[in-house]
């Protein structure tokens, strides 16, 4: 279940007083602990994004994490790229895609069955972890045609997008990692709903390998539990990140900054120029020709309808219109 929370102070805007505001990446750096990280608050992106497709509430929660994670991990790329977020699963969400274009480019649609998902609501069933169901977590990096794609694939086994995010850092980036993402539908009085969501990342990144291993990397779902001596400034790391609060990450009025603060200042920590992120799709009709000449005469025929093909972006929902002669010709 959604909890909806009043906001009381809609005159203070993120943004003021020299905080980076919303929708921007802030990086930071806690160089006492040998933590870096990132963190973000979500807001008119968001509701661009899952406003346009009009997304039940349930589906609209899990996909603002998925963007979230796509965010905090994408914007770590020191290249032009990609990175892109997927889920493959058998629940009534059966696909999440978020996919995050350097330098700040984010574009995200979601699956589903809506009779499922109802039934599901209707049974009081429809948790996160429920409506994703089982299946894998795939995260791509992508730095273009004349590189190699690199994939990390994560088990989802009634498992959160949080968890997931976990294990990914914990099997294949091998790099200790805290991550924590809060997605709420707020309401400001006057103004109606919005959509917010917060994330933060934080990862311990010592430069003597020896630590390295002391971090958390042990363990896991069904690993036996081996006793390791984890790190003290990682230690002090996981602790400071477990006492975000509920409602911390994704309140108006508690800026990333204040938050950083908060958690890092008897540390010392350092905050860098944040990036914008943008609701942007990547379509465009070149792109969309380029997939139908690469169809059949018969694939052509299949898709026209009134004497038109009509293509759809899954993404941001622009329809893009095409002549069939156009590529029967070319067949
Ligand atoms: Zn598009």
């Amino acid at each position: 279940m959604l909890e909806t929370v009043n906001v009381p102070d809609a005159t203070k805007k993120l943004g003021d007083f020299g905080f980076a505001g919303e929708d921007h990446v802030i990086p930071f750096e806690v160089g006492a602990l040998d933590a870096r990280g990132r963190v973000i608050q979500l807001g008119p992106l968001l509701d661009g994004i899952l406003g346009r497709h009009d997304y039940p509430e349930p589906v609209a929660r899990l996909l603002a994490e998925a963007c979230l994670v796509a965010v905090l991990l994408g914007s770590s790329l020191k290249f032009e790229g990609k990175f892109i977020l997927q889920t493959r699963t058998d629940g009534p969400v059966d696909m999440l895609v978020a996919d995050f274009t350097t330098p700040g480019s984010l574009r995200a649609y979601a699956r589903f069955d809506a009779d499922r998902l109802e039934a599901l609501a209707a049974a009081g069933e429809a948790s996160p972890e429920t409506l994703l169901g089982h299946g894998v977590l795939a995260l791509t990096i992508d730095q273009g045609a004349y590189t190699q794609r690199y994939q990390g694939i994560v088990q989802l086994e009634g498992t959160t997008l949080q968890e997931a995010a976990h294990t990914y850092f914990r099997q294949s980036e091998q790099i200790p990692t805290e991550i924590r993402l809060q997605v709420a539908k707020l309401v400001r009085p006057g103004e109606g709903e919005f959509w917010r969501a917060g994330g933060l990342i934080a990862q311990f990144l010592p430069e003597s390998p020896e630590r390295l291993r002391m971090g958390d990397l042990h363990g896991g779902d069904g690993a036996p539990d081996v006793e390791v001596e984890i790190d003290n400034a990682w230690r002090e790391v996981q602790a400071l990140v477990g006492t975000i609060e509920t409602g911390e990450l994704i309140d108006p009025t508690i800026e990333p900054e204040r938050l950083l603060y908060r958690l890092f200042h008897e540390h010392g920590v350092r905050v860098f120029p944040a990036t914008p992120v943008a609701d942007v799709c990547s379509c465009s009709r070149e792109r969309i020709r380029g997939i139908l000449d690469g169809f059949s005469a018969e694939e052509i025929v299949e898709s026209t309808e009134d004497g038109r093909i009509s293509v759809n972006c899954e993404f941001c929902s622009k329809s893009y219109e095409f002549d069939p002669a156009e590529f029967v010709a070319a067949n």
